[in-house]
């Protein structure tokens, strides 16, 4: 996967040389260029941002230089593609996938072609913003499955929204949120995305199978885990854990994750109810969760 990274703070991007992300990029998994937005400045101070039209505080981030950076970053594709994506974990797939067909200009072009050439998807633009649609592990399951991932990092009050438009005349373009807060700036949230998105990438984990049944992965939060010593400061491993019976294992496990989801994020369980069988629905009813499952015969 390549990932392109527009921000006026790069020494930010730090930490993607640590870690699994780090090696990653080593073991040429991952292309990651992070690029300052100034690049793209023509004037003595570098300016980015101007005052908001129609008045109000703050700055908002000027378009010329982020339309410049996505000029070079994303070369005009030989075919028209993309649109606003503003549901990606859902309808927004049929934005993706039409955008599928076009192809990015060969020679100059930050897109390889790749060995399938006219099938070379486009590059998606990701612009964070606490406006846009809630970061999900579906959503990073889809983002994992792109080719070229154009992050843009906001500053001040935003970016001028005419960027986001004219990119979206040719290439996908999703406004993603980590969550209902403001912060200062779309570094953190890029990053957080990259770290969610990588670990999902084939290759990148050394067992693939811990992604498996892990939180958020069926719908349910993963259960308590546990390792050595068995017993440390008067606490025990549940005596289950040390078996050996991998199927009551498997049971243990399964009924946490049933009762941490039920106490902690019931809006989790609601959406995961017609995946529950009889066995889930008396654990959770023995706790004192009733839940009602769907009709199926309606
Ligand atoms: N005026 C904007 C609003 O109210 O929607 C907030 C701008 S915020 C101070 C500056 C930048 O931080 C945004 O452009 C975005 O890149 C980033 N940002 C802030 N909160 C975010 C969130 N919850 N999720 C993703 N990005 C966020």
């Amino acid at each position: 996967m390549r990932v392109d990274i527009i921000t006026i703070f790069p020494e930010y991007f730090g930490p993607l040389d640590l870690s699994l992300i780090g090696r990653a990029r080593a073991a040429g998994l991952l292309d990651i260029a992070v690029h300052d937005l100034r690049t793209w400045t023509h004037d003595v101070h570098r300016t980015v941002d101007d005052t908001p039209y129609g008045g109000g505080p703050g700055m908002v981030m000027r378009p010329e230089p982020w339309g410049e950076a996505l000029d070079a970053l994303v070369p005009a594709p030989a075919v028209a593609a993309g649109g606003s994506d503003p549901d990606l974990a859902g309808a927004g797939e049929a934005a993706s996938a039409g955008a599928g067909n076009a192809e990015p200009a060969g020679a100059g072009g930050a897109e390889p072609a790749g060995a399938d050439g006219a099938g070379a998807a486009p590059a998606r633009l990701v612009v964070p913003t606490p406006a846009g649609e809630r970061f999900t592990q579906a959503m990073a399951n889809r983002l994992a499955g792109e080719r070229h991932l154009v992050f843009a990092c906001g500053r001040y009050e935003g970016i001028d929204q005419r960027v986001l438009d004219h990119a979206a005349t040719r290439m996908p373009v999703s406004e993603v949120s980590l969550g209902d807060y403001v912060l200062f700036g779309g570094e953190v949230a890029v990053l957080v995305m990259l770290e969610a998105i990588t670990r999902l990438l084939p290759g990148v984990l050394g067992n693939a199978e811990s992604l498996a049944d892990e939180s958020h992965a069926h719908g349910l939060l993963e259960a308590p885990g546990y390792t050595k010593p068995a017993r440390w400061r008067g606490l025990d491993v549940p005596d289950v854990l040390r078996s050996g019976d991998h199927a009551r294992i498997a049971r243990w496990r399964r009924d946490q994750a049933l009762l941490r989801t039920a106490r902690r994020r019931p809006d989790l369980l609601a959406r995961a109810v017609a995946e529950l069988d009889d066995r889930d629905l008396a654990v959770l009813a023995g706790a004192g969760f009733r839940i009602e499952q769907p009709d199926m015969a309606k």
